[in-house]
């Protein structure tokens, strides 16, 4: 899956988010969409938790009914207001970086947690790995990894999808 492809993914799971994101790629390896997926799916949890009680109230038969889903509605579209927009994703310096306006502070945390996993996870498989630096760009790479790219110079973290 490329980074066109896999933006679409996020786009069709977290549509409220995907929305709002200033980049249309997603700008790193592979090996490190699940950091991506658990980030959006963390910065989505409420609003898509408060959203899976619409389809129940569809059709409200009451005014309580009918209040609630207004509510909801409403809480909904606060909660689409204050979720972040990203403006880049991409790695830098080995590590994932993800630039965003509007997020609040649970947002950053979020996004600190996600940044901080990626040192420690392969970019281009997503086992278990270490920054290196010692054959050319400073990346994570597992132990395979970091074979392949000292043997193979065309080695990229971006070569076989
Ligand atoms: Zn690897």
């Amino acid at each position: 899956m490329d980074q066109e492809q896999f933006f679409e993914e996020l786009a069709k799971k977290y549509p409220a988010l995907m929305k709002k994101s200033l980049v249309k790629y997603i700008g790193v390896g592979p090996g490190w969409y699940k950091i991506i997926d658990d980030l959006c799916a963390n910065l989505c949890a409420k609003y898509l938790e408060l959203e899976a009680k619409l389809p129940a109230l569809s059709k409200p038969t009451t005014i309580e009914e009918e209040i609630l889903k207004k509510e909801i509605e409403q809480e909904l579209s606060k909660l689409e207001e204050n979720l972040p927009a990203f403006t880049d994703i991409k790695e830098k310096f080995g590590t994932l970086r993800v630039y965003c306006m509007y997020g609040d502070d649970t947002a950053y945390d979020f996004i600190d947690i996600a940044e901080n996993s990626s040192r420690a996870i392969c970019e281009k498989c997503g086992r278990p790995g270490i920054l290196d630096d010692t054959h050319g760009w400073t990346k994570v790479l597992c132990e395979l990894h970091r074979k392949e790219r000292k043997s193979d110079p065309t080695f990229s973290i971006y070569k076989d999808f």
